[in-house]
Formats: C-alpha cells, sequence, structure tokens
C-alpha cells in the first residue's frame, strides 16, 4: 500500500505473536519500519516469527517476552526495545460473562491487559519518541470502545479506557510531531474470536456459519470481518505524514457498526 516511508523507525508492537498484533507488524515492516515483537511466552515459535518477518521483509525484528497484565513488564518491554517510534497498543483478551457472574480476577485481567498496559508502555514510550522529535501512539481499541454489549463488562470498560488515554496523550502531546490515536476495529476473524465460536454453537444450538452471520456479525452491517491487513494499513496510514493533524480521535474499520 505504502513505500517504505518508515525505514529507520522503530515500532513496538504488544501482544504480536497472533491475530491483528501480527497483522499491523506485517504491514509497518512492508511499510519500512523495524520491529519489536512481543507476547508473554517466550517459546522457539515466537523467536522464528521474528525471524521470519525479518527475513521477509528485510528489515531488523526482535522478539521480547513481556506480561503486558504487569506494569514493571510494561515498561521493561520499551526500555529493552531502546527505541520506539510507533508504539501499537494491541495486547488484548477477552471474557464473556453477566456481571453478577463476572470472575473478579477476570475483571482485573481485562483491565490491566487491555487498557492499563496502554498506559504504562506509553509512559515509558513518550520520552522515547520525544528525543526522537517524532513519534506515534497507535492504540487498538475496538468498536467496543465506541458502543457497548451485554456480558463484556470489562471489555467494554477496558477499550472506552483505551480510547479516554489515546485523548489525552494526543493532548499532552499536541504540540509535537507526536499523534495518538485509537483504531476501532469491528470484528476480525482472529483466534480471539474464532475461540467464541464452539461456545456460542453450543449455547444457541447453532451451526458455524449461522453463528457466523447472526450472531456475530449482526451488528456488523457490511456482514464481512474486517482483516488483519486492513487494521493493519490503517495503522500504517496513522504513520504517514498524511495523517500528522490526526491525532486524539478514533479511526472505526467496523463496517458500518458504529453507523447503526
Ligand atoms: P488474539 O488472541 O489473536 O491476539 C491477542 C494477542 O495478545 C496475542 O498475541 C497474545 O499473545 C497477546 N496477549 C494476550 N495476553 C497477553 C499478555 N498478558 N501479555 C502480552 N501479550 C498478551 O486476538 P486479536 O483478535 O488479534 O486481538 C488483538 C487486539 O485487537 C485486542 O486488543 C482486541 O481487543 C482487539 N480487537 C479485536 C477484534 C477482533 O474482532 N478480533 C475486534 C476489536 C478489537
Amino acid at each position: 500500500m505504502f513505500e517504505k516511508f518508515l525505514a529507520g523507525k522503530t515500532a513496538v508492537v504488544t501482544g504480536s505473536n497472533s491475530g491483528i498484533g501480527l497483522g499491523v507488524a506485517h504491514q509497518l515492516a512492508k511499510a519500512g519500519a523495524d520491529l519489536v515483537l512481543n507476547s508473554f511466552t517466550d517459546r522457539d515459535e515466537d523467536h522464528a516469527l521474528a525471524a521470519e518477518l525479518a527475513e521477509t521483509h528485510g528489515v531488523s525484528v526482535r522478539y521480547i517476552k513481556a506480561d503486558m497484565s504487569k506494569g514493571d513488564e510494561c515498561r521493561a518491554l520499551i526500555e529493552q526495545a531502546g527505541r520506539c517510534d510507533i508504539l501499537v497498543n494491541n495486547a488484548g483478551i477477552q471474557h464473556v460473562a453477566p456481571i453478577p457472574d463476572f470472575p473478579a480476577e477476570k475483571w482485573d485481567a481485562i483491565i490491566a491487559i487491555n487498557m492499563s498496559s496502554a498506559f504504562h508502555t506509553t509512559a515509558a514510550a513518550l520520552p522515547m519518541m520525544r528525543k526522537a522529535g517524532w513519534g506515534r501512539v497507535v492504540n487498538i481499541a475496538s468498536a467496543h470502545g465506541l458502543t457497548a454489549s451485554p456480558f463484556k463488562s470489562a471489555y467494554v470498560a477496558a477499550k472506552h479506557g483505551v480510547v479516554g488515554l489515546t485523548k489525552v496523550t494526543a493532548l499532552e502531546t499536541a504540540e509535537e510531531k507526536i499523534t495518538s490515536n485509537a483504531i476501532c476495529p469491528g470484528y476480525v476473524l482472529t483466534p480471539l474470536v474464532e475461540a467464541q465460536i464452539p461456545d456460542t454453537m453450543k449455547e444457541y444450538n447453532l451451526s458455524r456459519d449461522e453463528v457466523v452471520r447472526d450472531v456475530l456479525l449482526k451488528r456488523q452491517p457490511s456482514k464481512e470481518f474486517a482483516t488483519v491487513d486492513e487494521i493493519g494499513d490503517t495503522a500504517v496510514f496513522l504513520c504517514s505524514d498524511a495523517a500528522a493533524q490526526i491525532t486524539g480521535t478514533t479511526i472505526s474499520v467496523d463496517g458500518g457498526w458504529t453507523a447503526l
């Protein structure tokens, strides 16, 4: 989509050994950015994935293990990266239950991983961006950062929180060459969404196709999943000069969900 205009920049993408994070990493690397991939595991396949991206895109790629549920590890990720021109806060988990039954430890984990991690990484990354005189914060929020669904209390609260943090970050950096924005995807077919299908099939006694169309994509008017590449290209656009004055806002990639 874009020339290699991000050559010389380093992008740190949290939660990037799978799904949207990996898709965003691919598109940023395609545009020339060096990468730091992350998750909470430290498997051979995590490091192999980094080598594969480096080989595919001809950029430098490191994998750094850090658990985004822990504030000190979020900050250590950025410190170990050593440089962070582009910060993509993507790590996220989901749990679905009515509020009275929602396990408190799941609430705490979702708030920590989906929201507080972005505060910690941003706090560590802004001084580096200021030193470099340029920076981009791209938070992967959700249509659930703008609207709600029942049974997703922690997720919806965390994603609304991320949208708020995105705006504050934009205001605190408004006079610098740093922007902060949130991408709000609708449903994207990734392992996180895939994992919700079997339970929903059982709960409503539906086929896989029925779950996809009538449950998952019920609120997505296009009736199509967004792709990880589309989310990645939106992130690349936010890193471009064309987006220099786009800050403190959200971009929906949701097939019309939030237009309803
Ligand atoms: P996914 O499960 O494929 O990926 C989640 C990533 O986060 C993985 O790399 C995982 O290893 C990582 N992760 C989980 N816990 C972590 C932790 N404690 N520390 C570090 N990394 C951790 O899910 P996805 O669908 O790609 O979701 C990525 C982001 O996009 C999430 O923030 C999610 O809320 C958001 N999102 C997804 C959709 C969708 O439809 N898939 C829609 C809107 C927003």
